[in-house]
């Protein structure tokens, strides 16, 4: 067998008491299926793909230690011996694949989304709309003893350890930092005073356990908040937990509500992993770095470096459960990369749907949706090879159907290839080489630059049309003026864009196309480093500044042209962009100057530029382009062919629906359509 590419990824670690079978830590996801006792036998299933996967060690969603340090009403906790047969679901299943899971404590404080929130003070987050009752100095110890009880039932319940969650803003981190924390008896005043919580809860924790039980406390290594810690006391709080008894620290990077990107796709790799590498050597415990570390060898490099002993993936093992037996295999072509959208986790999540994939569907739903081999090998062909033709394809060969796949153009990926143009979405190459791999792997035939006519498709057993969108035309006068461009125009074809541009549509593809066109073309798709990264949010990557940003200014990102982005409701533009990354979005394109005006109606086109109107007032916009990012219509051309000749076929992604259309809906359906062939 060849030796590993990943030699310091599948190192063994062994903390004295147990040994973890290599260096990745599934890091804590809350998927929703934890909040349910009907859904445990599902997040059973989604643990064993994993712990099968093999991953080194799991962490489970947070659990509350108390009804005040829930996330939500009736949100996941663990208080009672009552919930043990639930979570023995999950540690059985777990251990009988070989693998280990600690469970995560965590209190949600003031980020709680119900009216019994708690704090170390009574201050409003900005994320939630309840302001927190300050815990009494009895307060406080009732709430650690809720953290005792939690571990010692997550024992009994069989898990391997816990995770202590003192990071992102939650609780803990709202006692540590004087951000909230503006108390003057025993947890607070002092920065030793305000991190003794979390000693307490380690300490109690480790004295209720046992010595034989792993305890990871999450500790807020970057508060990316101007009062936020000071790197002394990030170190001084790191010693307090282990000599408490910790047995790994785990890095946080960023309250939630911090207002720099921490994890989105825009957030190059490995960006933060320099964090946790500076605290190495002040304390002797094994570190964990976390943050966009998506891909074996993105780890591997941390790991060589010495940044950290382990590191924690959270959402590459949604996107891919057998990540780490890939890795070992040396086979990591064939890994199904995060692409940090977050369009299927964290925006589930926060909009308290069951989290799952946008590149896989199954995560979250392996009980589901299955792709069992088919009873009978039938002929498929698929027109088509965008996301949702892909996943078809790819879905109905590994079942055993003999698929066809045909494009029209040279190259598989549909729109991917256009939104892999945009910078910031380098990532969405991953997905292209997934399954540009995947096709081989199943034995998909390839028909490439292959336009698809009714006559194409005799003698199929099944038909699937994935045909995808094409761009709205709104019907403005002067809408074929040479001054209009699409977006394809523009992004596909290459089109001249002058120095003053309208764009028509504020949706996603507007946001992008705005980003796309403020960028100077020569650097448009490369991706950032981690240190102009750094430079562009404000982040003192030397760790001098107070919560790694106080007094540190943002380099300025002007767009290199002058760009209005235009939409005709009222709301905020880019409101319908996802719940956890929309923000990032709406703060790029300010940063760079652009303008964007909402509750417009266009009048017309002409040489002049575009005729608008808003609030009761004419305006001419003086441009030399005006691009129309006017969302989509599918492309039903065949289908109607196929109608009129009576021939059976399904409709899949954009062919099927343009309106709200993604690349998430689109793999999805492609996936469950080919699973019931
Ligand atoms: P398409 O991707 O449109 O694929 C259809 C394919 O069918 C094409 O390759 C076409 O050539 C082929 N075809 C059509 N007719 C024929 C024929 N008669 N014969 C042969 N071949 C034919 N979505 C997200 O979820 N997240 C994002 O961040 C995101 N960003 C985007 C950024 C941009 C700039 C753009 C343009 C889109 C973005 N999208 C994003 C949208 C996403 O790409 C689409 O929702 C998705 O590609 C739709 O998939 P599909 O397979 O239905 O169609
Ligand atoms: P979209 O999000 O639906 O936006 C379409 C825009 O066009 C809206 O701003 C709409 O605003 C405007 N519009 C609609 N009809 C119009 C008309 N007749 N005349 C003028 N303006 C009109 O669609 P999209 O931007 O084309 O994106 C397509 C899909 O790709 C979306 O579903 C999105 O989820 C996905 N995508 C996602 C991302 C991401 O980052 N997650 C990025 C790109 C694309 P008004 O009606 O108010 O004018
Ligand atoms: Fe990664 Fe997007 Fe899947 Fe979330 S939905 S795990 S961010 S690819």
């Amino acid at each position: 067998m060849k030796p590993t590419s990943y030699p310091h990824l599948l190192a063994p670690l062994n903390l004295g008491f147990t040994t973890l079978r290599n260096r990745v830590l599934m890091g804590s996801m809350h998927t929703g299926l934890e909040d349910r006792a009907k859904n445990y036998p599902r997040l059973a299933a989604y643990f064993r793909e994993r712990a099968e996967g093999g991953v080194g060690l799991m962490v489970t969603g947070g659990m509350a230690p108390t009804i005040r340090g829930w996330l939500a009403p009736l949100a996941s906790s663990m208080v009672s011996k009552r919930q043990l047969p639930r979570h023995r679901l999950v540690t059985e299943a777990v251990h009988g694949a070989g693998g280990k899971i600690c469970m995560q404590i965590l209190h949600a404080g003031r980020y709680g989304y119900h009216p019994f929130v708690v704090s170390s003070s009574d201050q409003k987050s900005p994320i939630s709309p309840f302001r927190p009752r300050a815990l009494s100095a009895r307060g406080v110890e009732r709430e650690i003893a809720g953290f005792v009880r939690a571990a010692r039932l997550a024992r009994e319940a069989g898990y391997d350890g816990v995770e202590i969650m003192g990071s992102e803003g939650y609780l803990i981190n709202q006692f540590t930092t004087a951000h909230v924390n503006d108390r003057d008896d025993q947890w607070g005043g002092s920065s030793a005073a305000r991190y003794r919580i979390a000693e307490e809860i380690v300490q109690r924790v480790r004295e209720a356990v046992g010595a034989d039980f792993i305890i990871i406390y999450r500790l807020s290594m970057l508060d990316l908040l101007p009062d936020g810690n000071d790197w002394s006391e990030v170190v001084a709080q790191a010693r307090a937990v282990e000599a408490a008894g910790a047995s790994i620290i785990n890095t946080g990077i960023g309250w939630h509500e911090a207002r720099i990107p921490t994890i989105a796709t825009m957030v190059p790799r490995g960006a933060f992993s320099f964090v946790t590498a500076q605290l190495k050597g002040q304390v002797a415990l094994p570190l964990v770095a976390t943050n966009r570390i998506n891909t074996p060898q993105v780890a591997e490099d941390v790991l060589a470096r010495g940044d950290a002993d382990m590191v924690s993936m959270a959402r590459p093992l949604l996107a891919d459960p057998e990540f780490v037996n890939k890795a070992s295999h040396n086979e990591a072509h064939r890994i199904n990369t995060c692409i940090a959208c977050n369009q299927a986790c964290l925006d589930h999540t926060f909009k308290n749907q069951i989290a799952s994939c946008l590149v896989n569907p199954r995560a979250c739903h392996e009980t589901e949706l299955n792709y069992r081999p088919a009873a009978q090998r039938r002929t498929v062909a698929v027109v088509g090879a965008g996301p949702a033709g892909l996943a078809c394809s790819t879905v109905a060969a590994e079942r055993g159907h003999e698929v066809t796949l045909f494009d029209q153009e040279p190259a598989i990926g549909g729109q991917f290839n256009l939104a892999r143009s945009i910078p910031g979405k380098e990532e969405f190459d991953e997905t292209i080489r997934y399954f540009e791999q995947r096709l081989a792997d199943t034995g998909v035939q390839l028909a490439l630059g292959q336009r698809v006519e009714p006559e194409t498709l005799q003698g199929f057993d099944e038909i699937v049309l994935a045909t995808g969108v094409h761009p709205r035309e709104p019907g403005i006068p002067g809408i074929d003026h040479p001054k209009v461009l699409s977006y394809l125009d523009v992004l596909k074809h290459g089109a001249e864009v002058g120095e003053r541009v309208a764009i028509i549509g504020a949706g996603g593809i507007g946001f992008d196309v705005a980003d796309y066109l403020a960028h100077d073309p020569e650097h448009a798709s490369s991706s950032l480093s981690a240190e102009a990264f750094a430079r562009e949010w404000g982040i003192d990557r030397s760790l001098e500044a107070r919560g790694g940003v106080a007094g540190v200014t943002a380099e300025p990102v002007p767009a290199c042209r002058e760009i209005t982005l235009l939409q005709r409701k009222d709301s905020k533009p880019g409101k319908g962009l996802g719940k956890t990354t929309g923000w990032v979005h709406r703060l790029n394109l300010k940063r760079r100057g652009i303008q964007a005006l909402s509750g417009v109606s266009y009048e017309r086109i002409d040489d002049a530029g575009l005729h608008i109107q808003r609030n009761g007032q004419s305006e001419v916009l003086d441009v030399d382009h005006v691009i129309v990012c006017a969302g989509q219509l599918s492309n039903r051309d065949l289908a109607s062919q196929l109608d009129d000749r009576g021939v059976v076929h399904h409709l899949i992604g954009g062919a099927f629906e343009a309106r709200e259309l993604d690349a998430k809906h689109a793999i999805r359906q492609g996936s469950e359509l080919a699973a019931g062939f």
